[in-house]
């Protein structure tokens, strides 16, 4: 049922600004059609041009061209001076070029008669100054885990109190202690762009409005009843948790292709016979690393779908998955085994029935998808969150993560040997974690249904917009 309007019986106008890179635009597209058509609301939607890589190029033209309720407002970055960051991060150094030009994002709102914002937790220091000037509540989609959120939200306090500069294990105020060796890489260097831009956005988290969080009650209890309590840190604004944010479905006859078949091969496998393996958009994993997964799976002896990314921009993607992996190794498991570097819509490939294992680096929006589909989560953390998230998984019981696993800059890989091992034991007798990561499933159904936490959460939100 719609839920809001003013007392003049108008629709609510919201105004979305995502920022850099699929894991932050895929819940922004989502959170569009949601209070859209969910939750009667117009919405648009910026669109940053030039886009950073082609998925998010054919994921923006998909999602307008499915539901053209959502508008969309353009909005073209300044120039920006790359070589002030010499080798910096592609998705840092737009983030920054977007940080740059968010005083031009003021002309571009204030002609579109906007009700409210919502902007991404990345730019929320530089997007809240314009939403003041234009008397306009801004409110942040937080597109990490309501852990990730507490981490962000207590982190400039635990620096101010950290005389000796040096980031250790981080106690959060009523969630639990994130271990040290948890804690974003980046987030041990406080020169590093990603810090500055963190601990600035930590700071300017208690002038939002309110913060949506693309989770849900069952998966973070702990996290998500301390920020609403305000325990975390003091004069918090609102937090709804509003997840699973669930998949902008297109309407019958708009279904994207796939050119590498691989719903068709997972329709002729047997039912949660088959380990999915990816490690999402935008980052990728050492040579090195690769060939050990690629041998670990193979001596698993399961099944398995593999999209394997090799570069952190898709559009330079170009190497060979042969050279990739390992003399022979495509031709050895070539009947139990698809590899691709396409594309694939991680949705479906995770309702598909087939499916029984997602060996994930546990992104964000992984795991909320794991959850959606009850399928259980292998995790090989690599980078950033993704080991306060694998975190999230092991203590939901959604999965399993052996924390002593390496991950970016530190010595040694994951053998083959210890893949094979946990992916057997997940895939083989461990019906407890199917249980569990079912019951997850329906919790996050039922969240999202009618009624349901999730669902009651974004209508309340709507109703301040
Ligand atoms: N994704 C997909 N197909 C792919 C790779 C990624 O649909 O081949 C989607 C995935 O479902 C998720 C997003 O891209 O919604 C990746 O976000 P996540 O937070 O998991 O990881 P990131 O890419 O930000 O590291």
């Amino acid at each position: 049922m719609p839920s809001s309007g003013d007392a003049a019986g108008r629709r609510p106008h919201v105004v979305l600004i995502p920022s850099a890179g699929m894991g932050h635009l895929v819940p922004f597209g989502r959170l569009a059609v949601a209070l859209s058509s969910g939750h009667g609301c117009d919405v648009s939607l910026v669109t940053v041009l030039p886009t950073v890589s082609a998925a998010e190029s054919k994921h923006l033209e998909a999602l307008f061209a499915a539901f053209p309720s959502v508008r969309r407002l353009d909005f073209q970055l300044a120039p920006f001076d790359e070589s002030e960051f010499p080798g910096g991060d592609p998705f840092f150094l737009r983030l920054e070029a977007m940080r740059r030009s968010a005083p031009l994002l003021g002309p571009l709102l204030a002609g579109a008669s906007a009700s409210a914002l919502v902007t991404d937790i990345a730019l929320t220091s530089v997007v809240l100054p314009v939403g003041n000037e234009l008397r306009l509540p801004c409110h942040i989609l937080f597109t990490a885990s309501a852990a990730m959120l507490s981490l962000c939200a207590y982190f400039p306090t635990y620096l101010d109190a950290n005389v000796g500069g040096v980031v250790g294990d981080v106690d959060i105020p009523g969630v639990y202690r994130i271990p040290k060796a948890s804690i974003p890489q980046a987030l041990h260097n406080p020169n590093h762009l990603f810090t500055r831009q963190f601990v600035a956005n930590g700071r300017s988290l208690t002038n939002a409005a309110g913060i949506l969080v693309n989770t849900f009650e069952a998966l973070e209890p702990d996290a998500v009843s301390a920020l609403r309590q305000g325990t975390v840190a003091a004069c918090f604004p609102p937090v709804f948790a509003v997840g699973p944010l669930l998949p902008a479905r297109s309407p019958a006859g708009n279904q994207p292709k796939d050119p590498a078949g691989y719903m068709d091969w997972l329709d002729a496998q047997p039912a949660r016979s088959v380990v999915y393996v990816s490690f999402g958009s935008r980052k990728a994993v050492s040579g090195e690393q690769l060939r050990e997964l690629a041998a670990g799976l193979e001596a698993s002896g399961h099944r398995f779908l593999w999209v394997v990314k090799s570069t952190v921009v898709d559009r330079e993607d170009a190497a060979e998955l042969g050279e990739l992996l390992g003399e022979g190794f495509l031709e050895r498991v070539e009947k139990r085994g698809l590899v691709t570097k396409a594309w694939v819509e991680q949705e479906d490939v995770l309702n598909h029935e087939s499916v029984g294992l997602f060996v994930s680096h546990c992104g964000w929006n992984s795991v909320t998808e794991a959850a959606a589909g009850g399928v259980p989560v292998l995790a090989l953390a690599r980078f950033g969150d993704q080991r306060v998230n694998a975190g999230v998984v092991a203590r939901a019981g959604l999965g399993v993560w052996a924390d002593s696993w390496s991950w970016e800059g530190e010595e040694g890989v994951i053998s083959a040997a210890e893949i094979s091992g946990k992916v057997k034991a997940a895939m083989g007798d461990d019906e407890a974690l199917r249980r569990k990561a079912a019951s997850l499933g329906e919790a996050a159904a039922k969240a999202v249904g009618d009624g349901g936490s999730s669902h009651r959460r974004l209508a309340e939100f709507v109703r301040l917009c």
